[in-house]
């Protein structure tokens, strides 16, 4: 569902992206490893075109994001995207939160769009705080907040920037639960982690990068039998 093709990806002189040729199936959970500044975040903000690449084809289901009349919205409702640090809007409630896009985007009515949100936060074990505002809440419940919102538009895959990095120690295991039970869902998930546990449990694959570069790409199995 998602392909890269020889991909290059450029920040002015700095090479980012190096020849990337990657397949990720629908269904799989892939984990992304690999040193800080190898090139793991610039690779998932390509594929929700938050970045656009420089060379190559990127193809996301039958939309090839290279392409100028690829309308990004559409990527971006196939996308769902989970960032290190939360990104929810402060002034708006945990319930507002989740409702925002699909009212404005999908154009789902307000209704609708509560019932699906109320339906999420159970998932993610969060309605009782619906009300709350994201100050209210921990690092941990924040991400889950935020895991939710990323699944409110219906993704086809959803892609996680080091979701547990920013959280402390404690609350780490309630987001690792919920992202164990999208994977056991069947959830497409890209994740960039260091949590070998979680890798180690979940994945599938493991890709390794270093300086831009994939290094390694191989079932989860074998990648930890012979690291
Ligand atoms: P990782 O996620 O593996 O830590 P990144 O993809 O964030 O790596 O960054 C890869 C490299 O690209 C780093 O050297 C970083 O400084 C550089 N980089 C990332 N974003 C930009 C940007 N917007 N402009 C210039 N350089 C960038
Ligand atoms: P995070 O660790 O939360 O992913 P980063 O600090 O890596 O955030 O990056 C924050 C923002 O700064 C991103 O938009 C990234 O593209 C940009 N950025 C990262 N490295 C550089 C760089 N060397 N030059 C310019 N922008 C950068």
């Amino acid at each position: 569902m998602i392909e890269f093709k020889n991909v290059e990806k450029y920040y002015g002189d700095f090479h980012a992206l190096k020849n990337i040729n990657l397949h990720f199936k629908k269904g799989e959970v892939v984990v992304v490893i690999g040193p800080s500044g190898s090139g793991k975040s610039t690779m998932l903000r390509c594929i929700n075109g938050l970045e656009e690449i420089t060379k190559g084809d990127l193809t996301i289901n039958e939309y090839n994001i290279h392409d100028k009349k690829t309308n990004i919205n559409k990527i971006r409702k196939n996308v769902g995207m989970v960032f290190q640090h939360f990104n929810l809007y402060p002034h708006k409630t945990v319930l507002e939160n989740i409702m925002l896009a699909p009212v404005k985007v999908l154009k789902q009515t307000k209704e609708e769009a509560q019932k699906n949100a109320e339906k999420l936060l159970d998932k993610v074990n969060m309605l009782d705080k619906k009300d709350s505002y994201p100050s209210q809440l921990s690092g941990g419940q924040q991400q889950r907040i935020a895991i939710a919102r990323g699944l409110a538009m219906d993704p086809n895959v959803l892609l996680f920037d080091e979701p547990t990095s920013a959280l402390d120690p404690e609350t780490i295991e309630d987001v690792l639960d919920v992202m164990k039970k999208l994977a056991k869902e069947g959830m497409t998930m890209i994740v960039v982690t260091h949590e070998m546990g979680f890798a180690r449990e979940v994945a599938d694959r493991v890709i390794f990068m270093a300086d831009g570069q994939v290094l390694e790409d191989r079932e989860a199995a074998a990648f930890y039998e012979n690291p």
